[in-house]
């Protein structure tokens, strides 16, 4: 193993210190991603930098919360229904091969999920992505985000 260690903060990450997420949820585009949808459980961005069109991150949007199981049965089961409805919309939107949810929260452990579009061109066939495969150092056109967005955005709002 390299010499890696979980941040001396973690427990305070966890319980939501200065948690990034919770900053951001409810303040629309930012410097990662332009807002697509905002459900009664989450907030959904599409990724700016990227590889993979149609990526987008899902977000816990009440108080901070670090794991699904934090949530009683009813508001775990709108979370991830809002979560599949996105993945519902990138594949009609995208037509991916595959979409791959990713709840990992190793950074920033406030509850959100990675909807990840999967192309036949894409860096990693047949196995999982690593971060550097995903992201793009340069942002996609703004014209196009937001015209995915508003794409995204009407197919969700269909519901
Ligand atoms: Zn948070």
């Amino acid at each position: 193993m390299a010499d890696r260690s979980w941040p001396d903060d973690w427990n305070e990450r966890m319980a939501g210190r200065e948690c990034p997420m919770c900053a951001a949820v409810g303040r629309g585009d930012n410097h990662f991603g332009v807002e697509v949808f905002r459900g009664q459980f989450a907030e959904v961005h599409l990724e700016r930098r990227t590889r993979l069109p149609g990526y987008c991150v899902v977000v816990w949007k009440h108080e901070h919360v670090a794991e699904p199981t934090d949530l009683d049965p009813a508001r775990a089961c709108g979370y991830w229904m809002e979560v599949l409805a996105v993945g519902c919309a990138v594949r009609a939107r995208f037509h991916p091969l595959k979409i791959n949810y990713m709840t990992l929260g190793n950074t920033v452990p406030h509850l959100h999920t990675h909807v990840v579009a999967r192309y036949r061109d894409d860096p990693a066939p047949g196995g999982p992505l690593a971060w550097d495969q995903i992201q793009a150092a340069d942002p996609a056109p703004d014209a196009d985000l937001h015209r995915q967005a508003a794409d995204l955005r009407a197919l969700l709002s269909r519901g």
